[in-house]
């Protein structure tokens, strides 16, 4: 377990690099979520965060999320989104657990969200996670099935779609990674164009690559091991 003065040292560093790429990017800081991946993290380790004054956190997995967060729910002004892979068997749970759900990636998933939602009596705010750079291992819908998804969800009245999600390219280059980014963001002004919708959010960048994505137009960064450690 990460001790306090080294996550609060962690969580000081992020928010200068996410400043300073802010400004390199001609951004304001303050447009920037820090979202504090918290997979393999128990729970005491989540409250210190919250305690640092972190108030979105995300889990990749349901049943990990569910067991670390049902017996001892967030305080209610702090937010847990799913980053992760969302099989349909899961979404009953999913719906109930979290406040957003930043991938999805299929029509499937977008029918089974918006009945569960509507029987649940909420609505459920979603990003469309896009597969930009085509990695063949990767969950996220191809750029071109995007504007389906979007319109699917936007007929859905307890989804409220707010932007795209991407995970950037493994093993590349920073100008490799760079472009991935800004492919979603240009992406995300076309399907705004098309739908005449807004998409205020891009879920984008992970603890080795977050300043770039943040100089493209993150509005949300997925931080896990530069705040936790590996
Ligand atoms: C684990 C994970 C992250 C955080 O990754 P780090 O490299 O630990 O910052 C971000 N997004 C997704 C989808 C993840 O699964």
């Amino acid at each position: 377990m990460i001790d306090r003065d080294r996550l609060a040292a962690n969580l000081e560093a992020i928010r200068l690099r996410i400043a300073r790429a802010a400004v390199r990017g001609g951004r304001d800081p303050r447009s920037v979520t820090v979202v504090a991946v918290t997979k393999g993290i128990d729970r005491a380790t989540v409250q210190l965060a919250y305690e640092f004054g972190l108030r979105t956190f995300a889990e990749n997995r349901v049943q990990e999320a569910w067991h670390k967060f049902v017996s001892a729910p967030l305080p209610s002004d702090a937010e847990l989104h799913l980053i992760g892979h969302l099989q349909t068997n899961k979404v009953r749970q999913a719906v109930r657990l979290f406040s957003m759900i930043h991938s999805v990636d299929r029509l499937r998933l977008v029918e089974a969200l918006a009945r569960r939602a509507e029987q649940e009596e909420r609505r459920l705010p979603v990003l469309v996670q896009v597969n930009v750079a085509g990695e063949a291992q990767k969950h996220g819908c191809r750029p071109d099935e995007a504007l389906a998804l979007v319109r699917a969800v936007l007929a859905a009245p307890h989804l409220e779609l707010r932007g795209l999600m991407t995970i950037g390219p493994l093993t590349s280059t920073a100008d490799e990674i760079r472009q991935v980014f800004r492919r979603l963001r240009v992406l995300r002004d076309e399907l705004q164009q098309q739908c005449g919708c807004s998409l205020p959010e891009l879920s984008m960048g992970m603890s080795n690559d977050f300043e770039i994505a943040v100089e493209e137009g993150a509005t949300m960064v997925r931080i896990g091991r530069a705040l936790f450690g590996a």
